[in-house]
Order: C-alpha cells, then sequence, then structure tokens
C-alpha cells in the first residue's frame, strides 16, 4: 500500500520516470526501519570507476509508512538525477546536489502533515541546525524558498529555479566576505 503511495507521490509530481523506477528497485537493498542499527548505512552510494559514474546502489527502508516513504522520495530523487550520468565523467556531490530531494520531502510532507511525520522531520532539520554541513544548510534555505511558490511545476522548471538561487546565494556570499 505504500509502495503504491510512493508511486502515486512521483507520478502526480512528475517525478514518474518507469526506467528509473525500474533501475531503483534493482538496486535497493531493503531493510526494516525498525533495525536502528541499519539505519547508519542508509543512503545512496555512487560507485565511481575510472572518474565514471558505474553504478548506484541504495539502501532504503521497506515503505510501510509514510517516514519511510519520505526515506524513499529523498533517496530517489538522487538516483533520478544522476541517472543521466551514468557511464558518464560527471560530478555527483555538487554542492546543491542535497536540494532536490530534500525539496520533495518537503513537498511530501506539506501532503501528508501527520504529527509523526512532522515530528520526524522536524528532527531532521534539527540535526542538520546541529551539525551545519554545507550542502544541507544550502538545501534547507533553498527548498523553503521554493515551497512558497511551488505549485506542481516540473522537476527541469524547480530545477533552473535551484540553479538561480545557489548562484544568488554564492554571489551573496561572495558579497559579504
Ligand atoms: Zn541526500
Amino acid at each position: 500500500m505504500y509502495y503504491r503511495k510512493f508511486i502515486e507521490f512521483l507520478k502526480e509530481h512528475g517525478i514518474y520516470d518507469e526506467e528509473v523506477v525500474k533501475y531503483y528497485r534493482e538496486h535497493w537493498e531493503l531493510f526494516d526501519y525498525l533495525d536502528v542499527e541499519k539505519r547508519i548505512n542508509m543512503g545512496t552510494n555512487y560507485i565511481i570507476r575510472n572518474g565514471q559514474l558505474e553504478e548506484m546502489r541504495v539502501v532504503v527502508p521497506i515503505m510501510n509508512n509514510d517516514i519511510t516513504v519520505l526515506i524513499n522520495v529523498h533517496e530517489y530523487i538522487h538516483v533520478l538525477t544522476n541517472y543521466n550520468k551514468i557511464n558518464h565523467r560527471a560530478k555527483i556531490k555538487t554542492k546543491d546536489h542535497e536540494v532536490l530531494p530534500i525539496f520533495y520531502e518537503k513537498v511530501y510532507v506539506k501532503e501528508n502533515p501527520t504529527e509523526e511525520l512532522m515530528e520526524y522531520h522536524n528532527l531532521l532539520n534539527e540535526c542538520i541546525d546541529d551539525t551545519p554541513e554545507e550542502q544541507y544548510v544550502l538545501a534547507l534555505d533553498i527548498s523553503d524558498k521554493l515551497m512558497e511558490d511551488y505549485d506542481n511545476q516540473s522537476i527541469e522548471q524547480v530545477n533552473r529555479k535551484v540553479k538561480k538561487l545557489v548562484f544568488k546565494d554564492t554571489i551573496h556570499k561572495f558579497i559579504n566576505k
């Protein structure tokens, strides 16, 4: 049931791609989210050989509630946005690579404002505040701005806006140095 919810969310927001979903499922290693020790391995691993992205492997929880769907949305966006880079020489972890995954998390939370999910999401944000890593701080900031006028635009349109905002942010920091 939650897997279906995941797919519906992707479809509703124009981020469903049959080939990528297939790839995602073929490269995921599922675990039970209740198994706390396994959470440490959660995420997308990029296998790079000779400077080229060869493969992505994802460690994600089985989808059986909104939190586990949210985590899958995040990792799926990583796979989706890097899918075209497979077998190419490309930079994966650009400084804005967390923006879109975090943005679509926010969209999901907004559409599913359950107490459980809000709590989880706030906790994540607090973690970022406590140990600020540039990529996450930037992602929180920019995804907030994107939420302000998001009206189900395509991911390409959202991404164009991301580039503009990142550029602005860079200039701003440069000027304030
Ligand atoms: Zn991420």
